[in-house]
């Protein structure tokens, strides 16, 4: 803590004091008893008040998963974030892993795996431009039988949507191939057995509310609240429908004062009333030219409001990856997740205790997998999927 002092001749001094390595290694001891205490503390159950209050009142909600926090590194940061998982399974995200190898025998991965799972956005294409070689990859791993899944976060599109998308790229991939958080949100609610004289207050894009129709949901809000102002007059008071008994949010371009106001009173004054949030991905890629603040910016206002953690139903929780495990009948080791970012994509995969390979041709560089305050390393990557096809061709000369 530097100290102000003044010299004989009365001028100021600022003394700091220097640092000395018998300090530094007492800060390296104690940054590891707390980085270990903090492990301790993510691998039990947590009480989060919110999951902790419904779970009383709303026992039949809470049968599948319980929720305990994820610990993970973000640019030299440490957060704990909520995430959902089977009661069943141990917590198995590490906080130091094996450096990832460059993948050099596609073959032998491609061989030790049924399904591999795509990220898309970084992974399948950029924006709306198709990344080199992917058709063909895709063609090849269909035609040795493994089963190709694609699942997103950005839940401003339905399946429905999203398979026009990969359609319009010149893609052959089945609606039911893909899952995006939108249908997640949806499917998530009807595995609790969501009541249907409930409604769901959404805050987000269209995704949401035509994944909520198409599973036999009511709701309002969305789109349509996107335009809605709120006057501050004296003795105002906000009318909400006591009948919401969830509020799904996501990324929404239009997100607005009067949405955080109307999901929060929903929360905080309607019994039981769930908080689900399609992803807490911190941004997201609007344009090429920058990063954009992305679903958890709107998460955040509204945990900021009711000091209420989220239900996590995107990536990095495993709600996804268990729901496709279920559905398909698959082993988890017999999956690849394959994605361009480390905090949801490979710990999605590395959650759900699949094999992971990260592909270079998104957000992450080789400098950001390799810079020693990044903890989350996959098994495996490589500079973009086509690889697949390259390295074989390498391998087999
Ligand atoms: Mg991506």
């Amino acid at each position: 803590m530097p100290r102000q002092q003044k010299d004989a001749n009365g001028h100021k001094l600022t003394l700091v004091t220097r640092t000395t390595q018998a300090d530094e290694r007492r800060g390296e001891r104690e940054e590891r008893k707390m980085l270990s205490s903090r492990a301790a503390a993510a691998a039990a159950p947590i009480s989060v008040p919110t999951v902790a209050a419904l779970r009383t009142k709303r026992p039949s909600l809470f049968s599948t998963f319980i929720a305990i926090p994820t610990l993970r590194f973000s640019g030299g940061n440490i957060c704990l974030c909520s995430s959902r998982r089977s009661s069943s399974r141990m917590y198995s995200n590490s906080i130091v892993s094996s450096a990832a190898k460059p993948l050099q025998d596609p073959d032998k991965l491609i061989d030790s795996v049924e399904t591999f799972i795509f990220d898309c956005d970084g992974v399948i294409w950029k924006g709306d431009k198709l990344i080199d070689g992917v058709p063909e990859t895709l063609d090849m791993l269909r035609s040795k039988g493994k089963r190709l899944v694609f699942v997103t976060n950005n839940s401003t599109k339905s399946r429905k949507q999203y398979g026009k998308k990969f359609e319009t790229l010149g893609l052959n991939v089945n609606e039911e191939e893909i899952f995006a958080s939108s249908f997640a949100a949806a499917a998530y609610l009807k595995s609790i057995n969501f009541p249907k004289d409930k409604k769901v207050y959404v805050i987000g894009e269209d995704g949401i509310l035509k994944e909520l129709e198409l599973a036999g949901f009511q709701y309002l809000g969305g789109p349509e609240d996107g335009g809605k102002k709120i006057e501050l007059k004296p003795g105002f008071l906000m009318e909400h429908d006591k009948d919401v008994g969830a509020v799904v949010v996501g990324f929404d371009r239009y997100f607005n004062y009067y949405k955080v106001q109307y999901g929060t009173l929903c929360i905080r004054e309607n019994p039981g009333c769930l908080f689900i949030a399609t992803n807490r991905d911190a941004v997201t890629h609007l344009t090429d030219a920058q990063e954009w603040a992305g679903g958890g910016s709107m998460v955040g206002a509204l945990l900021g409001s009711t000091q209420h953690e989220p239900l996590v139903v995107g990536k990095p929780s495993t709600f996804m990856m268990d729901y496709l495990a279920n559905k398909f009948s698959i082993t988890k080791s017999q999956i690849c997740m394959v994605g361009d970012r480390l905090d949801t994509d490979i710990l999605f995969g590395q959650n759900g205790g699949c094999k992971t390979l990260l592909v270079l041709s998104g957000v992450t560089s080789l400098s950001m997998l390799q810079n020693p305050n990044n903890s989350i390393q996959p098994d495996f990557y490589t500079n973009k999927i086509s690889d697949f096809l390259s390295l074989k061709a390498a391998t087999t000369v």
